[in-house]
């Protein structure tokens, strides 16, 4: 039996299942145990945006591990949760000019998550989240109540409470404007609708397809929220640390979250950790009021500082992005050359998307890249978008070579 054969037995939980057993990893490269080379636009669901081991990253874990630092401490102060806390703030807020308290409130994107729906509804009192339909924030109870996909709540058994879904945008078309019925329903008392305790999103939903809310769409939740006292959560677990260039998802739209929620790629080399970042006037947490084990492990305290070295100039931004124009650029002629196939191209930076018009279509053409040498993912409430999300630090050559292949499998899927 093989090892990949003795891993089927386990509980099946992830949905889809890449038919290898993985060896070795290298920036945007992986390799499995018959040494055959995949290219990786998967990148850990947006955990890797510095790719696969990356030196800097390694050696200075090396370092630490050499020297006993301490691994694992849980709330207590220690050097490198300093460090990281005092980067943090010279790197990524100060020059924003942002100001927000950090909290670790747990090692996953779920835990982030949480973490601000529960501080949300103790600092209004109130119950109820608004969430938009597609979008994706984690499977715990509390999360997976705001996030809008029915087969994924469908996990949780029985329907659960607290949570509104919302149009997303102009997604389910443009005649559906979600934010103006929104505020109807608030400005009527005898609506039925309670005032909200805050409104969670992602600006470009991932999970639920690549589906990319425009600035100005961001700016009118701001102003809902600020007009009605409602606090705005801002999930970036994905689409932040520059997955859509630059470091938040949402700095273009200029709006200012009272909550973000950070985690995959702030761990730098794919360790768990998460961060929540909190305006320092709704701190209102008691100590022990939300805690854990596993918070802020010195690890990725280490790793996650040195990653913050790719923050240091706008260059990694720029980069991105023109990384992204140009898939973005690809995509849009193949939804040209392959009418068959009726095809939307979409994105943000380094997170695109194609979208399969037929059913189970991108299904096929990931299977088939795969078989090829090319990792990508399906998203979308019917799987039927193919990700391009490579680490953000590909190189031109990776990416052509990955395009080539997702080309060459649409054409054998199609013909
Ligand atoms: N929010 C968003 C936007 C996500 O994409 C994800 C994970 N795909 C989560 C939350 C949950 O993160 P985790 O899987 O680490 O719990």
């Amino acid at each position: 039996m093989s090892v990949f054969d003795q891993m089927e037995s386990e509980v099946r939980s992830y949905c889809r299942s890449f038919p290898t057993v993985f060896e070795k990893a290298n920036g945007y490269k992986l390799w499995d145990t018959q040494g055959r080379q995949f290219i990786d636009f998967f990148a850990g669901a947006g955990a890797l945006n510095y790719g696969h081991n990356d030196p800097g990253i390694k050696q200075k874990l090396l370092d630490y591990i050499a020297e006993d630092g301490v691994i694992h401490s849980l709330d207590m102060a220690t050097t490198k949760k300093e460090e990281f806390l005092k980067r943090f703030r010279e790197v990524i807020l100060e020059p924003r000019q942002l100001d927000y308290k950090v909290m670790f409130p747990g090692p996953t994107g779920t835990n982030t998550v949480e973490s601000a729906l529960k501080l949300a509804r103790k600092i209004t009192g109130r119950e109820t989240i608004i969430s938009f339909t597609q979008g994706f924030h984690g499977m715990t109870l509390g999360a997976l109540s705001v996030t809008g996909n029915s087969f994924k709540r469908h996990g949780a058994g029985v329907p659960l409470n607290h949570a509104v879904s919302m149009p997303y945008d102009n997604f389910l078309g443009d005649d559906i404007d979600s934010l103006t019925l929104l505020e109807r329903f608030l400005e009527d008392k005898g609506s039925g609708v309670s005032l909200p305790a805050a409104i969670i999103l992602e600006t470009v939903q991932g999970e639920g397809g690549i589906n990319v809310a425009s600035q100005e769409w961001l700016k009118r939740v701001e102003e809902i929220c600020r007009r009605w006292d409602i606090l705005l959560i801002i999930d970036d677990v994905q689409a932040g640390c520059g997955r859509t260039g630059p470091f938040f998802s949402f700095e273009p739209s200029g709006i200012q979250p009272d909550i973000v929620c950070l985690s995959k790629s702030i761990g730098g080399y794919g360790l768990p950790f998460a961060i929540t970042l909190i305006k320092p006037e709704l701190d209102e947490w008691a100590p022990g009021e939300h805690n854990g084990t596993f918070r802020g492990h010195n690890l990725a305290f280490v790793a996650a500082t040195e990653a913050l070295r790719f923050w240091e100039t706008d260059e990694f931004a720029k980069e991105t992005i023109r990384k992204g124009e140009k898939v973005n650029l690809f995509l849009k002629q193949l939804t040209e050359k392959y009418p068959q196939a009726q095809l939307e191209a979409r994105g943000r930076g380094l997170m695109q998307g194609l979208a399969f018009g037929v059913d189970d279509l991108a299904d096929k053409v990931c299977e088939l890249a795969f078989e090829r040498g090319l990792i990508a993912e399906t998203s979308g409430s019917k799987g039927e978008v193919a990700k391009v999300m490579p680490p953000l630090i590909i190189d031109d050559e990776g990416l052509d070579q990955g395009l080539s292949i997702l080309e060459d499998s649409i054409i054998e899927a199609t013909k």
